[in-house]
Parts: structure tokens; sequence; C-alpha cells
């Protein structure tokens, strides 16, 4: 593309998107208890003292406070025993005051993340992962879908509409974004490719792409000239990697500065997916909330 044609793309402000999605949910939440004499709860178990969980944990609680719902703290030392976790998820999936159960991942060693996650009670797995949270999605019936690619379906549908016919290319398969995001894609009947470690010539498989959503963990691997004009590009990467002063910065799995000049519209990182994860959160905790209750 030469420099006359050449057109600057629309960032997209996931900051603000989720500062919104936050205020709507804390109505809904004001209503709810109005309604039913209660709060909505989301309990956040933390198993160990994995820093970053850590910090995630802090967020999520206080965001759950902001929202005007109960958080409900377990923190558990990184020795507990799988059948005390166990033991934990079935009180929590019996106690009428928590709507919604998220395990923080990854749990320590020794522990099977996939049975904890399994125990969790579908109706109330707001951060979709269960097998069952899987299955209602591809199938089509209500359930959770997974925060982050739920949050990046909302932004692409406040910047595109209709998503209909269009060509989405998911790179990254993996059962928490790339696999979810790939389904909620077909679901607004896009013609949807998921490409991965394997695909033969991504850039080629990328340009045909409307929609790009990146999920690679690889920084700033999609290049502007991979990229269709005008495309839709979703950039759910989180990477950290050395700055010019010497210490760190973060990155998305796209290469920011040649995709904006190709891209139409494009998730800067930091501000563009992040901050949709912990908001979809507490979107699907109102959610189950409501679901447990009957009321709209
Ligand atoms: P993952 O490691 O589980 O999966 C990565 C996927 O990328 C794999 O399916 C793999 O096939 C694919 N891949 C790897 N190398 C590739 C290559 N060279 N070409 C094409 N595909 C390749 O990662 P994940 O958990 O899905 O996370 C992906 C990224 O998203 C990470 O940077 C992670 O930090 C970030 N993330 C961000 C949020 C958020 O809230 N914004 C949430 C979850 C994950």
């Amino acid at each position: 593309m030469d420099s006359e044609t050449q057109t600057k793309a629309s960032v997209i402000d996931g900051k603000a998107f989720a500062a919104d999605l936050r205020a709507e949910v804390a109505e809904g939440v004001a209503a709810f208890v109005a309604r039913t004499g209660r709060k909505p709860g989301l309990a956040v178990v933390l198993v160990g003292e994995d820093p970053a969980s850590q910090v995630y944990v802090r967020n999520k609680h206080k965001s759950t406070v902001e929202a005007g719902m109960n958080s409900f703290e377990h923190r558990l030392p990184a020795d507990t025993a799988q059948e005390d976790l166990l033991a934990l998820v079935a009180q929590l999936n019996d106690d009428p005051a928590v709507d919604g159960i998220l395990v923080q991942l990854p749990l320590p060693a020794g522990l099977d993340e996939n049975a904890v996650i399994q125990a969790i009670d579908p109706d109330k797995d707001v951060d979709g992962f269960t097998t069952a949270s899987a299955g209602r999605l591809l199938t089509g019936l209500p359930g959770f879908v997974a925060c982050t690619p739920l949050g990046c379906l909302m932004l692409l549908k406040d910047r595109l509409g209709d998503l209909s016919g269009k060509s989405a290319v998911v790179i990254g398969r993996s059962n928490i974004v790339g696999k979810p995001m790939a389904q909620l894609l077909l679901r607004e009947s896009c013609t949807v490719t998921i490409a991965h470690s394997r695909t033969a010539d991504l850039p080629s498989v990328v340009r045909g792409a409307d929609i790009v959503v990146a999920a690679v963990g690889r920084p700033e691997m999609v290049k502007g000239d991979w990229l269709k004009p005008g495309a839709t590009v979703i950039d759910v990467g989180i990477n950290r990697v050395p700055a010019e002063n010497g210490k760190t910065k973060l990155v998305g799995d796209v290469d920011f500065a040649s995709a904006s000049a190709v891209a139409g519209a494009i998730t800067p990182v930091p501000g563009g997916v992040g901050p949709m994860t912990i908001a979809c959160l507490l979107y699907n905790t109102l959610d189950a909330a409501r679901r447990r209750e009957g009321v709209d």
C-alpha cells in the first residue's frame, strides 16, 4: 500500500468499553438486589502464592465489590490436597449465596486442574471452562462463555454490528481462548478458520480475513503486510518484552505499528482485550445469579 492510500486504523478502546460494561452490570446488580433482596455472589479460589495469580485475584475481588456483588475469597496453601480442594468446590456448588465459582489457574503442581474445573457446577461456571460449558457453546445451548473470547466478541459486534458472512481467522486453538472464540464467531455466522502452530503459510491465511483474532502468546508475530486492508484486528496476546529503558513493557501478538497502518480497526495492548476479561466475568456472574433466581 503506498503512503497516499495508507490510512491509520481506528483504535478500539477496550478500557472504555469495559468501564461502560461494568457500569451496566452494576445497574443490573442494583435491580437484582431490589428484586430478590440479595446480592449476586462470586467465589474465587486461589491455591498457593503465585504472584501473578495474587494480582488477578485482588483485581477480581475489587471489581466484584465495586459492581455491588459479594466476593467470597478462598485462599488455600500450595500443599492443599486434591480432595480438600474438591470438597471446597462441592461446598461452593451447594452454597445458595454463591452464583459463580472461579478457580484461579494455574494450580500448583500435584493438583489435577482438569478434575477441579470439571467439579464446578456448570450453572455456576462463570469462567466457562467446564466441558459442559464448552459443549453448550458448541451445540448452541444457553451457558457460560469463557470471559476473554466473550469480551472479544463484544468488541467486534460493537465495531462491526452484524458479523454474518464475514470471514474470520482465529490464530490459536487453546481451550480457553482460540476454540471458544471460533465457536462464538461461527454462532455469529462468520466463515471461520482456526490457525495454529502447524498452519502452513499463516500470512496468506490471515490475508483472506475480514476479522483476525490473535491468541498465540508470541510477541508482535502478526505483521501489517499479513492483513487484508481494512480488516478488524483483535489482539489477545499479553507478552512481556524488554523495553528501551532497560525495563519491560507489554506487547500483543500483533505488531501494532505495521498492523495499524493496514487494518481498519485494531485493539491496543494494553487497553484492548485485557480490561474486557474481568468485565465479562462480572457480566457472567450477574447472568448466573439471574438464571438461578429465574429473573430477566
Ligand atoms: P496457549 O499457549 O494455550 O495457546 C497458544 C496457541 O497459539 C496454540 O493453540 C498454538 O497452536 C498457537 N501457536 C503457537 N505458535 C504459533 C505460531 N507460530 N503460529 C500460529 N499459531 C501458533 O495460549 P492462550 O492461553 O490461548 O493465550 C494466548 C495469548 O493470549 C497469550 O499471550 C496469553 O497471555 C493471552 N491471554 C490474554 C488474556 C486476556 O485477558 N487478554 C486471557 C487469556 C490469554
